[in-house]
């Protein structure tokens, strides 16, 4: 029997406000110095405290929204999502149900469109720290992260394998980045990944009877092994005759192998309720003008054009910039040297493997089209007037021929670097290296 995947992704992404969701502490629990300190009666889930809403935060979500395709609410509100957990001192997590921000956008992939249905806002948790103090194993708390803003995207069951799960995320994570909104790092939790994994028969089109929600994945590399080995574990139970059984799994990066945290047979009851502390939120045109004027180019549109107008390849191109203003410095770099006739993909590809100095977004775009110049131009030089110029070089180094002959064969940069100096032009290394081998 043959199987297919569905898979549909939850991504949770702590935006960079300065202040938190609902009150206004400090929002920056990674570089706190104790536990605790950015806390008010608001984030510590004080009995009559006030939430008052971040308006950066809802432009920022607005912004993302619009940057992932999608529709916006016009009337929106937050609701009460209601569990009991330690790090959850209100008891409910202020959240988004009915009337999310943001709905039915989508992302293209190589393999097709996933589309989201919905990006709401809502707040983080407080962070649990399970250590030993005096010999007793303990559980702390930690409010500094309670009240973060948090984005959550949600796609639909349109993902049909691991490596199409793994691009959908990536190409969330460089959206968020270009419009820099979150650091989004994974190792800090700020971007966290979900993925919801079944499978069907290959030839079936009902949707499958289960689902497995896949928690704790830190990278992209490990969520498509998460995923994979999760397939693996499904198709054995199905060849049994038995079915997976609903429940939310983590993922060992050590032994490939998922891990059963928490079975969730029936859907959980939230028990959403508006939050009646926080009046309805009307999206106004002009709000949302505001927001479309802010809002850069699209960015895979933009890598398309810089392709079409400056021949730069997307796939390289896209490891040099994270920020949309990074991308406005690269492209006027690319306009300078295009004016000057001269070629931007080779630009790219020596700023990749750092054989030209160049500081990426502080120099002046302008100075660029100087110093691709002056480092890769090639001049005629004879061999001879070469060999004389290495020897001299050897000689005014002793220290550093000593070092080479020694195994050091890094100095062989340096030695090269001081014939470029002496010369006042600009040679192949390797045409240099050569003559140094040689001339020892
Ligand atoms: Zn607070
Ligand atoms: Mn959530």
């Amino acid at each position: 029997m043959r199987y297919k995947p569905i898979i549909g992704m939850e991504v949770h992404v702590e935006l960079k406000t300065l202040s938190k969701m609902f009150c206004g502490c400090k929002n920056d629990p990674f570089e706190a110095k104790k536990p605790n300190i950015y806390t008010c009666p608001v984030c510590l889930g004080l009995p009559g405290a006030l939430p008052v809403a971040n308006k950066k935060a809802i432009d920022w979500t607005l912004k993302l929204g619009l940057a992932l395709n999608c529709q916006i609410n016009y009337l929106s509100k937050f609701d009460r999502k209601h569990y009991f957990y330690p790090d959850l001192p209100k008891g409910y997590q202020i959240s988004q149900y009915d009337l999310p921000f943001c709905y039915n956008g989508f992302i293209k992939t190589n393999d097709g469109v996933v589309r989201i249905c919905r990006v709401h806002l809502e707040e983080d948790t407080g962070k649990l720290i399970h250590t030993t103090v005096n010999g007793e194993k303990v559980s702390l708390v930690d409010f500094n992260r309670s009240g973060v803003p948090l984005i959550e995207i949600v796609t639909e069951p349109d993902i049909y394998s691991s490596s199409q799960a793994k691009e959908y995320a990536k190409k969330l994570y460089q959206i968020i980045r270009y419009l820099d909104i979150s650091e989004a790092d994974m190792e800090k939790g700020q971007m966290r990944l979900e993925a919801n994994v079944s499978l069907i028969k290959e030839d079936s089109c009902q949707l499958p009877e289960y689902k497995v929600e896949l928690k704790n994945i830190n990278s992209f590399r490990f969520l498509e092994k998460a995923i994979n080995s999760e397939i693996k574990r499904q198709i054995e139970i199905l060849e049994k005759g038995k079915t997976p059984a609903q429940e939310t799994r983590g993922y060992n990066a050590e032994k490939n192998q998922t891990f059963s945290q928490r079975s969730k047979e029936e859907a959980q009851d939230y028990r959403y309720f508006p939050e009646p502390d926080i009046p309805p939120i009307k999206i106004t045109n002009q709000w949302l003008k505001a927001i479309k004027k802010e809002l850069p180019e699209d960015i895979f549109s933009r890598l398309l054009r810089w392709q079409k107008d400056y021949q730069v390849r997307s796939e390289f191109v896209e490891n040099l910039f994270e920020t949309s203003l990074q991308a406005d410095w690269l492209e006027k770099v690319f306009q300078n040297m295009r004016k000057a006739g001269l070629d931007s993909g080779k630009l790219v590809n020596l700023i990749l493997h750092k054989k030209i100095k160049v500081n990426l977004f502080q120099d002046q775009p302008e100075k660029l089209v100087d110093i691709f110049k002056k480092q890769t131009v090639i001049e005629d030089v004879s061999d001879d007037q070469l060999k004389g110029i290495v020897k001299q070089v050897l000689k005014e180094n002793p220290k550093a021929v000593e070092d080479y002959k020694k195994g050091k064969t890094t100095v062989i940069n340096f030695l090269y670097g001081q014939v470029l100096r002496v010369l006042k032009k600009k040679v192949e290394f390797e045409r240099v290296k050569k003559i140094i081998e040689k001339t020892n």
